[in-house]
């Protein structure tokens, strides 16, 4: 299990009170397996996906990254442990404007104390598998969004993360291209066993995930889409063999 969120409560100070923004979370991501969280906005997806990163520590509740519990880490232990263990995607690229796409992925090993010339490699390698082997030299502004979003998540990939968060990357993309950074979300955790949860409100992009979870209110519950073949049961079938298989994955 590469990430588990166990009885999370979040809360944030509200005027004279506070706001409960996750409320008991339990969440468990196997590795090589992409979570997509719908909900509507202010429901607490954002706040989710912090915590689970480690950049907000909850009131209650356990957060494990990579098999390491975080709690009671300090703030130098949970950003090594950031460092070389998570990738997160925000919702805007935040390029470095003066440096190419290669150059945005190089700093992430440069920040990480790692290999210069082997990090020069990777770059092109990971650019490569997002479809941009061709843009390695651009910068930013002579990138499309698609691609500049595509050199955002090729980044959040380079110092091989276990856990990979991404809120909302088709936002300001048409449907089309939002359509392919899913597909291409999916393909990489695939491919380098990520557990990865995606924040999306466009429910057309669930289709080639692996599970779904919606929030509401801070809340979560397990979406049960009515089209999909694969959550239609028998009756009396008392065992879903998927879910059974992804519980008990460790
Ligand atoms: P979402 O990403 O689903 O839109 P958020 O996690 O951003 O939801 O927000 C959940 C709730 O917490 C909202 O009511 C929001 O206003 C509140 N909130 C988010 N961040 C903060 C903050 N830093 N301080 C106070 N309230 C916040
Ligand atoms: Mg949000």
């Amino acid at each position: 299990m590469n990430l588990r969120l166990t009885d999370i409560t979040l809360t944030y100070p509200d005027g004279a009170g506070r706001l409960t923004a996750l409320d008991r979370i339990s969440l468990e991501v196997p590795a090589g397996t992409v979570v997509a969280a719908v909900g509507p906005s202010g429901s607490g997806k954002s706040s989710l996906l912090a915590v689970a990163a480690t950049l907000i520590t909850p009131d209650s509740g356990s957060v494990t990254v990579a098999g390491r519990e975080t709690r009671g880490l300090g703030p130098g232990a949970l950003a090594e442990l950031r460092r070389s263990h998570v990738g997160v995607v925000f919702q805007q690229p935040n390029l470095l404007p003066s440096l190419t796409a290669a150059e945005q992925l190089q700093v992430m090993a440069h920040l990480a104390g790692r290999n210069p010339r082997r990090a020069r490699s990777r770059a092109l390698e990971l650019l490569d598998s997002v479809g941009l082997a061709r843009q390695a030299d651009r910068r930013p502004h002579q990138l499309s969004g698609g691609q500049r979003q595509r050199v955002n998540i090729a980044r959040a990939l380079m110092n091989e993360p276990s856990v990979l968060l991404v809120d909302e990357p088709t936002s300001a993309l048409d449907r089309e291209r939002g359509a392919a950074v899913m597909d291409l979300l999916v393909s990489l955790t695939h491919e380098r066993s990520t557990a990865t949860v995606v924040v999306t409100h466009d429910r057309s992009h669930l289709r080639a995930v692996d599970r779904t979870v919606e929030v509401h209110d801070g809340r979560l519950t397990e979406h049960r889409p009515e089209h999909h073949p694969e959550h239609h049961q028998k009756e009396g079938l008392q065992e879903d063999p998927v879910a059974h298989r992804s519980q008990s994955a460790t």
